[in-house]
């Protein structure tokens, strides 16, 4: 007995395959609803074959597809923002997003993660993202992991800006004490 005729139902039921069963029933989805049932067209299963199936039109799907992609993207940012706003480190985002250490890049996975999360858009205006922090509550600017100083890299705790007087934000305030003793200060 070979492995392929051991296989069973489960051995599909991956991540990967529902992914594609989600992508492909998305875009059957907004093609009947942006083009109705005209937009499909009675196909043999391959080349030859007498069992047809129901294929959608190219120009239509290729939409859609473009569409389930963006709204993913859009999706993905928002998680990430939600992520660091709760505490995640742009390393620990760098791992979900299967960065690792590369010889040929210049940026270290961390700031990849940043890049990837906040796209520079203008050439010499540095890049920021945003997200709520947990902690204090406020809307935090994001500059990336480059500088040494915590409060270089995230602008806007509270208790660390002059318009946002009050009790030191916890998180902030861890970061800055390990800076301060990486640094023997
Ligand atoms: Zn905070």
């Amino acid at each position: 007995m070979t492995s392929t005729e051991n296989e069973t139902f489960a051995d599909y039921d991956t991540a990967e395959w529902r992914a594609q069963t989600a992508v492909d029933r998305g875009i059957r989805d907004i093609v009947v609803r942006t083009s109705g049932p005209a937009a499909f067209r009675e196909e043999p299963v391959w080349e030859g074959a007498k069992s047809t199936h129901m294929v959608a039109d190219a120009a239509a799907s290729i939409r859609a597809a473009i569409m389930i992609r963006d709204r993913a993207n859009y999706e993905l940012d928002s998680l990430i923002r939600k992520a660091r706003g709760k505490g995640s480190t742009w390393e620990g985002i760098a791992v979900l997003l299967g960065y690792t250490d590369n010889d040929e890049q210049d940026n270290t996975p961390a700031e990849r993660a940043f890049y990837f999360a906040a796209p520079q858009t203008e050439r010499f205006t540095p890049s920021t993202t945003s997200w709520k922090c947990s902690k204090c509550g406020e809307t935090i600017i994001d500059r990336g992991p480059f500088e040494s100083h915590p409060e270089d890299n995230e602008r806007g705790h509270r208790g660390f800006e002059e318009d946002k007087p009050g009790k030191k934000c916890p998180r902030q305030a861890a970061a800055v004490e390990a800076w301060a003793k990486r640094n023997n200060w």
